[in-house]
């Protein structure tokens, strides 16, 4: 049998239940999947750190002993190499992701043809669910169950609270 160990990369601003369905599915799938972090993804203004995104996706993922929580910097395929990896897990949830997602699988193969890359897709009740939608609904001040775990949906209102007292300049702590 084959030793399957992939990376799970992305840069889970916060972690979603989303991010969770696809990490569920990868644990049963691959020997070992390791969830990393990008730190050099540009996205505009970051909500969380790298080290508290890391410690809300090891707080999540705790109960599954083949998971483990990582951070890289630079080409993805390099750290797939590294951590000895032959695959790279990706979501695909509507028709967009697909274009974007096509060209990154293609130009890793062509970079580093012994990384195979494998989609997956959430539950149909994810299939709208981004970081990016939920920091947004969150400096809104909308409803966030069922999007992200309790833990994380505190941690989100916390940092867009605070942010926004402090951005007011009425109440910096
Ligand atoms: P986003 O900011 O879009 O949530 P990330 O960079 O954290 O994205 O995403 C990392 C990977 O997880 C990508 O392959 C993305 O397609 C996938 N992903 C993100 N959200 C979901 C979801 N709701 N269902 C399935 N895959 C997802």
């Amino acid at each position: 049998m084959k030793n399957i160990v992939a990376i799970y990369p992305g840069s889970f601003d916060p972690v979603t239940n989303g991010h969770l369905d696809l990490i569920h599915r990868g644990s049963k799938l691959f020997d070992k999947l390791i969830v990393a972090i990008a730190r050099n993804l540009d996205k505009g203004e970051a909500l969380f750190t790298i080290r508290e995104r890391k410690e809300m996706l090891q707080a999540m993922t705790s109960q599954l002993d083949n998971v483990t929580i990582d951070s890289f910097e630079g080409l993805l395929v390099s750290y797939c190499i590294e951590q000895g990896a032959n695959a790279v897990l990706r979501g695909i949830r509507a028709i967009s992701d697909y274009e974007f997602e096509l060209q990154m699988a293609l130009m890793n193969r062509k970079m580093e043809p012994r990384v195979e890359t494998v989609f997956m897709m959430p539950a149909e009740q994810y299939s709208y669910l981004s970081s990016r939608i939920v920091r947004e609904i969150a400096k809104l001040g909308g409803p966030l169950t069922g999007l992200v775990p309790t833990m994380v949906e505190e941690r989100v209102r916390d940092r867009v609270a605070h942010r926004h007292i402090s951005a007011t300049g009425k109440h910096l702590l």
